[in-house]
């Protein structure tokens, strides 16, 4: 193992969280009991703020950022994990309380390790990462809440999905179509039709449409739906969601606000099911991975994301956070 390795450090510059590229070794690392060489990580909207020192995510500092990692175990004091075995973390603090995957080799908890499943490459599974992963969790509490209707069902209602062209809308399309719901994507971006289409979106609504406050019951259109924009478009969809459909809301692209009534949930059965990948425990962990290996095409997959050198993270913090990011993003941790 190199003497020292380069991670993205966020910290402390005059009273703001300040992220930059340094030089750090094996002592540096938090003395947790599983040492992982990290091969890849990935930008998410949350490793965004973090990068660029907006909305105090690192809550200590210094703070090695990255909320994702893939890597192979080098060194383990658990009986659960050996040297060799493939590994992906999401959440649990990373980048927040604990050191991320933003550095060539990190030390975890052992309990933070999921097995990297055998229909994924570590570069896959961060092409879906914490994203991806958290559509596959909506996607779960849909499907048990039980308000999907069955695919192919004639006249089956559709399914929205919000923030369409970004990693959790990304994935969700692709999974919701895989199961066979009609899926109309709403995305402020046009031109992204044609790989919304390729990913399996059945129709289209302009974002805008969704950021007009409108009526607190609108006409009954979605059977179910995906939100990671929050605000009025979070408001808009349950407004236009049928009696005893649900949407699962997880994100705040466009706003943590939510500036509603009580009217769709008490006069239509409407449910708000709120997701939250960072400390969802292993079982829900699995259940999702497992969907994800079952229910995302590789060629959708693929469609889905860009890999780039580490070096290029702090352009791509900027960029995601401007709205700018199709899809997913995957860093090359020793590139
Ligand atoms: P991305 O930036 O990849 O995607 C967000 C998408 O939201 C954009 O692509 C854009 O879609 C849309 N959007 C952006 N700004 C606005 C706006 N002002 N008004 C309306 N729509 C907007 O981010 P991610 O997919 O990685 O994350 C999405 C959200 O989900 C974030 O808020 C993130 O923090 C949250 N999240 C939450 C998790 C949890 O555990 N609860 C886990 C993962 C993410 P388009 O261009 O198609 O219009």
């Amino acid at each position: 193992m190199a003497d020292s390795f380069t991670a993205f450090v966020i910290e402390d510059a005059e009273g703001k969280p300040k992220g930059g590229f340094k030089q750090i070794t094996q002592a540096d690392l938090p003395d947790h009991d599983v040492l992982v060489e990290v091969a890849y990580s990935t930008v998410n909207y949350k490793d965004g703020l973090a990068v660029i020192g907006k909305g105090r995510i690192a809550r200590k500092l210094p703070m090695v950022g990255g909320i994702d990692l893939a890597g192979t175990v080098v060194e383990s004091r658990s009986p659960d994990w050996k040297p060799g075995d493939k590994v992906i973390v999401n959440g649990w603090g990373l980048s927040e309380t604990q050191w991320g995957g933003y550095s060539r080799f990190q030390r975890l908890k052992p309990e933070w390790l999921t097995r990297l499943p055998d229909a994924f490459t570590p570069e896959e599974a961060m092409g879906i990462g914490t994203a991806g992963y958290t559509a596959a969790l909506c996607v779960e509490a849909l499907e048990k809440w039980g308000v999907i209707e069955p695919a192919g069902k004639p006249g089956a209602k559709e399914v929205l999905v919000t923030g369409a062209a970004g990693g959790v809308g990304s994935v969700a399309v692709a999974l919701l179509s895989k199961r066979g719901y009609p899926v109309t994507a709403s995305t402020g971006r046009p031109e992204t039709h044609e790989y919304l289409t390729g990913l399996g979106a059945t129709a289209f609504i302009d974002r805008a449409a969704l950021l007009e406050k409108g009526p607190p019951l609108q006409k009954e259109r979605w059977a179910g739906g995906v939100d990671s924009v929050g605000g009025i478009t979070l408001v808009n969809a349950l407004s236009q969601t049928v009696w005893g459909g649900a949407i699962a809301a997880c994100g705040l692209a466009g706003s943590a606000d939510l500036p509603g009534t009580v009217l769709p949930h008490i006069l239509r059965s409407v449910t708000l099911l709120g997701i939250d990948s960072v400390m969802a425990p292993a079982a829900k962990r699995d259940a999702a991975w497992a969907r994800l290996a079952r229910d995302l095409d590789k060629e959708k997959l693929k469609a889905m994301y860009e890999v780039h050198p580490f070096s290029d993270l702090p352009d791509l913090g900027a960029r995601i956070l401007a709205g700018q990011i199709r899809g997913r993003v995957v860093l090359d941790i020793g590139r």
